[in-house]
């Protein structure tokens, strides 16, 4: 069975009324269970303007590898359909390839390296430093903000409710404008602060780094 059933597939849409002519779909899957799905739910419940745009999030219970991503975005995506991928460096191999896949198939890809949760510290504070695919610092910066204390040790499955979005609410700016940073620091010449990563800039190389902005930017969240 298809993600999305099409029983209308070869007549004209009947869109809703008030539904504006160019309203988006986006599509994004992504690798974790938790922690990105309970984001993206913050994401569309309080900063999307649902008038414009309907976010759709992909997820499995136990996670998708990076290739599985793409994968499962593309599994029967209507005409006009945006379609993005969220995954992390952890351990992972197959990234160069989730990414060349991604650019064959017009998939964007918001990739974190160490890992998305890079991104949620970045909301609190800047960053910087290689970390070789491993969110230990991460974690302990982020356990000292509101909510956070907990986060990524044993028995705290990393959720992202309550607190820990009250915390967050409000800085997608500040952590979009630290994401833009660490583009400084990246190695490869073209790669720029304004334009963000460069095409030829190999993805294991970013470290770190987190494109999550560029899908808030996507969304009309934050500007470009
Ligand atoms: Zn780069």
């Amino acid at each position: 069975m298809t993600r999305r059933s099409k029983p209308n597939a070869d007549r004209p849409i009947h869109r809703s009324p008030g539904r504006s002519r160019d309203h988006r779909v986006v599509y994004v899957a992504v690798e974790g269970e938790i922690t990105e799905v309970d984001y993206l739910a913050y994401v569309n419940k309080e900063l999307i303007d649902d008038g414009q745009i309907t976010l759709h999030v992909i997820a499995r219970a136990n996670g998708l590898k990076p290739m599985e991503t793409v994968t499962k975005v593309l599994d029967d995506p209507d005409p006009g359909d945006e379609l993005w991928v969220m995954f992390d460096r952890d351990e992972h191999t197959g990234i160069p390839q989730a990414f060349s896949s991604g650019r064959k198939n017009d998939v964007d890809v918001a990739f974190s390296h160490p890992s998305f949760d890079l991104w949620l510290l970045l909301h609190f504070q800047a960053f910087s430093g290689s970390q070789n695919g491993s969110s230990k610092i991460v974690h302990e910066k982020l356990r000292q903000y509101p909510g956070y204390e907990t986060f990524g040790k044993q028995g705290d499955d990393k959720s992202v409710k309550g607190t820990r979005v009250d915390s967050i609410r409000g800085k997608e700016r500040t952590a979009a404008r630290n994401a833009r940073k660490l583009i400084k620091d990246c190695a490869f010449d073209g790669c720029s602060e304004a334009g963000g990563h460069a095409d030829g800039c190999d993805p294991l190389r970013r470290d770190p780094s987190t494109d999550v902005w560029r899908l808030l930017a996507a969304l009309k969240i934050i500007d470009d």
